[in-house]
């Protein structure tokens, strides 16, 4: 999330994003140039070697194949068998590893009943290897529709989880309206651009609204994924579970995304906490790297630095 100041900022990112010829000159050069800091690789082996150092430094990691908004059903059905397939090579190899996925990736724009459909191959192949497995939670539009999936696959699993976005005025009654499930969710301040009917527009409150929800979670039965990089934020929720005598591992886990506050993940580690790093792969990086940009344009002089310097 920007600020007001750097709210323009990150309109003008995410708006460059949806323009075919920065499309194209990112997706060629992109890797190159420094998609590499955010994503593993674009290969499954590439991920793996990622996932074996986290594991090595004391962190989780959960995969994401990158991908979303796919329109055709049998390739929906190729990132399905390929998520099942690397939740057994966990399972195989004994990582502490699970994955986390879009709905938009596995069918939600095609059909719902197909990304249910899909989503429940991901969660028993999950269940199958001893793991869990989390849905992102994607622009406002979708929000009905993943919550409503999100329900229909805790009847059969109970390993499956589902994010939820502070900066959208919804979220708090959407925990509110789940928490009888003990859910498992994993809060964070959202990274699309939305109109100020259904989101915060001001930072100080998409903030606020972050630690209320992640109060209302920890305060009640399920597991929740404090996924944030914001050391203040951080502070808080650890305070919060402290003084409800909250066990630093079991009950809640902190998440962070691959190649961002590095240094404040290990920190966190250190004092004892489960953490767990989210490391993306896969061909089509390209609005990943976009939202990255976005949430913190100076990243965008890192990356033309890349550029400039070649
Ligand atoms: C594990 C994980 C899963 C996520 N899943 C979803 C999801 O399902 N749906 C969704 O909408 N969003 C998701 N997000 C993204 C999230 O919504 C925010 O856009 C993102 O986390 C940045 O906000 P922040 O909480 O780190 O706080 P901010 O206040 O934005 O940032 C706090 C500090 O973190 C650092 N920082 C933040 N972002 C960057 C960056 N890109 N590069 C460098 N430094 C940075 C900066 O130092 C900043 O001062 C996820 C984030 C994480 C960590």
């Amino acid at each position: 999330m920007g600020s007001m100041l750097e709210r323009p900022m990150r309109a003008a990112i995410l708006g460059a994003a949806d323009s075919p010829l920065v499309r194209r000159a990112v997706t060629r050069y992109g890797m190159r140039l420094g998609a590499r800091r955010f994503v593993a690789g674009e290969t499954a082996a590439e991920f793996m070697t990622a996932a074996r150092v986290a594991n090595g430094q004391g962190f989780a990691v959960a995969a994401t194949i990158l991908g979303e908004s796919v329109r055709d059903s049998d390739e929906t059905r190729a990132v399905t068998a390929e998520y099942c397939r690397l939740l057994r090579a966990f399972a195989d190899e004994g990582l502490d590893a699970n994955v986390a996925f879009k709905l938009t990736h596995v069918g939600l724009d095609i059909d719902e009943d197909l990304a249910f459909e899909n989503a429940s191959q991901i969660a028993k192949a999950a269940h199958e290897s001893g793991r869990t497995v989390r849905m992102d939670m994607e622009q406002s539009r979708y929000v009905d529709r993943t919550l409503a999936i999100y329900r229909r696959l805790r009847v059969g699993h109970r390993n499956v989880g589902v994010a939820l976005q502070s900066y959208l005025y919804r979220s708090r009654a959407d925990l509110a309206g789940m928490l009888e499930l003990e859910p498992n969710v994993r809060i964070v301040k959202g990274a699309y651009l939305e109109p100020s009917d259904v989101a915060y527009p001001r930072k100080a409150d998409v903030d606020a609204a972050y630690v209320g929800l992640a109060q209302l979670a920890l305060a009640h039965d399920g597991y929740t994924a404090i996924a944030t990089h914001d050391a203040a934020i951080i502070d808080r929720v650890a305070e919060f579970a402290d003084a409800r005598s909250l066990p630093r591992r079991g009950r809640f886990e902190f998440q962070m995304l691959y190649g961002i506050a590095t240094a404040l993940a290990r920190s966190v580690l250190r004092r004892g906490y489960r953490v767990r790093l989210s490391i993306p792969f896969g061909e089509y990086w390209f609005p990943y790297l976009m939202r990255r940009l976005a949430e913190r344009p100076a990243n965008v002089a890192f990356f033309l630095r890349g550029a400039l310097t070649r």
